[in-house]
């Protein structure tokens, strides 16, 4: 074997061996993203030529063809013809064809020894037929899928294969773990359900809801620390909307959607590198931001789909130097709705004959996550205190004696405020350096503090401390709280 396989991909190939030699035709490997499906396909590939079997891997999109060709020449796998139109790497004497479902949809068969089908949670009636006709049924076909749980794949594929689960990448440290806020609650009531998801058009008119627009944009001021984001809304539209509103809080926001042309989108990514911007707005595409290294998303797209879900949270599961977590402000209630990304699991493929987005009764085993009072972050379901800001629910509301004084610390949504990183003393001293700064009334510092904690600084030193972009952000993120609850007032009084 030439390729440095990790135990866990020769766990994967193991068990396909496995699957053929025990008379399946039609394995589905699940391969979560950040497994190395492309070095676990070039084994598999190099395994079948080792054998004298040509191999045809067929991509879902003809965008696919290059990328997929260029992946195996990294993985050393050279002897590779393309099928499309007048493509320079055109070579049917290959052993390895790479072609689109599209082309092959045109054209006559080749021959093949194994067919793999990437992206497989992408069905194709065309699929069907193919793996019907009799001259084809004992060549295997591999589906390879991060997410293979479309409906009615049981019918044509005969196994599934699960040798890994985020989970265990996430515990391994192939994947960053993550954290998840839940800071706002759309209404939905009226979107109706179309096809097994939202109604696209109902769902962006109302994601669109202003107060959510503004809050997405503050919720990030106040926690998302400057980090490389990437915003996913449902539509261009609201993308717009959203990289609008981004653009408004001084935050250098960029966007991408399926029409942005390749050069375009690297020019994009390579300023959300070099940190000229801060913000991708998207609408979501297979493509977008593969490789980039994201530390927040925003998720402004509900879904019933955990394929969708999945592969949308997984955009930020990529491990990178430094990067100790990726944070999730799921402004869509899909958290809650569909679980943590790393507790969606099925052992079989599904029938046909499921519901999409309602969970069967061995899922409903895995509950769904609760959502902290206090701080809105997504912690699992029977977990008391809050792993993020410490609070525990019977505690609404405590009084507690501190230095000779009564401090009354608050529940509810003020405790929010505690999910950065500063201590109380940082975030005082910043604010009093901030009040001697901008010239600012004397009580500034202290009624800041007050509204952050919902105590006063009793105790602390009255010293100032430079603010950092995460201070400064938070700060704007109230500013900004404070002048739409000023439009609204004015309205009302109006
Ligand atoms: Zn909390």
């Amino acid at each position: 074997m030439k390729f440095d396989l990790h135990p866990l991909q020769h766990r994967a190939l193991d068990m396909l061996r496995a699957s053929l030699a025990s008379g399946k035709r039609r394995p589905m490997l699940q391969a979560p993203t950040g497994f190395g499906k492309t070095v676990i396909s070039a084994a598999i590939v190099e395994g079948a030529l080792r054998k004298d079997n040509p191999v045809l891997f067929v991509v879902p999109f003809l965008s696919l063809v290059d990328q997929t060709v260029e992946k195996f020449a990294e993985q050393g796998i050279e002897s590779v013809g393309v099928m499309q139109g007048y493509h320079p790497q055109t070579d049917a004497k290959q052993p390895v064809q790479v072609a689109s479902v599209q082309t092959l949809m045109r054209r006559s068969l080749p021959k093949a020894g194994i067919v793999l089908i990437d992206e497989a949670h992408r069905w194709f009636d065309f699929y069907g037929k193919w793996m019907a006709m009799p001259e084809w049924a004992d060549v295997p076909f591999v589906g390879l899928s991060a997410t293979p749980w479309a409906k009615g794949l049981g019918k044509h594929y005969d196994d599934l294969l699960v040798p890994t689960s985020t989970k265990e990448l996430i515990a391994e440290g192939w994947l960053s773990p993550f954290k998840v806020f839940a800071p706002s609650h759309p209404d939905l009531s009226k979107v109706r359900t179309v096809a097994g998801d939202y109604h696209e058009g109902e769902l962006s008119e109302a994601m669109s809801n202003p107060i959510l627009i503004a809050d997405t944009v503050s919720t990030w001021l106040q926690l998302g620390e400057d980090r490389p984001t990437l915003c996913f809304a449902v539509d261009r539209a609201h993308a717009r909307k959203l990289s609008d509103e981004f653009e408004a809080a001084g935050v250098p926001t960029g966007y991408v959607d399926m029409n942005t042309p390749p050069e375009e989108r690297a020019a994009i990514g390579e300023r959300l590198r070099n940190g000229q911007i801060k913000v991708i707005c998207n609408v979501y595409t297979l493509t977008t931001g593969v490789d980039w290294d994201i530390r927040c998303i925003i998720l402004n797209r509900p879904t019933k789909s955990e394929i969708l879900f999945t592969q949308i949270i997984g955009r930020g599961l990529r491990t990178a130097e430094g990067k100790t977590e990726c944070l999730v402000l799921d402004h869509s209630d899909t958290t809650l709705r569909l679980g943590f990304v790393d507790d969606i699991h099925h052992d079989r493929l599904d029938d046909g004959k499921r519901q999409s987005g309602k969970r069967t009764k061995r899922e409903k085993a895995t509950p769904l996550p609760q959502e902290c009072k206090a701080c809105s972050c997504l912690k699992p379901a029977g977990i008391h205190k809050c792993p993020s800001c410490g609070f525990a629910p019977e505690r609404q509301s405590r009084i507690e004696e501190q230095q000779g004084e009564l401090i009354q610390i608050k529940g509810g949504k003020k405790a929010r405020k505690e999910a950065t990183p500063h201590s109380p003393q940082e975030v005082y001293s910043m604010l009093i350096w901030i009040q001697q700064d901008r010239d600012y009334n004397q009580n500034f510092a202290k009624a800041k503090f007050m509204e952050r904690y919902g105590n006063w600084p009793v105790g602390l030193k009255h010293e100032p401390l430079a603010p950092d972009a995460v201070f400064l952000n938070w700060l704007k993120s109230r500013q900004i709280a404070y002048a739409k609850r000023k439009q609204k007032d004015a309205k009302h009084a109006a």
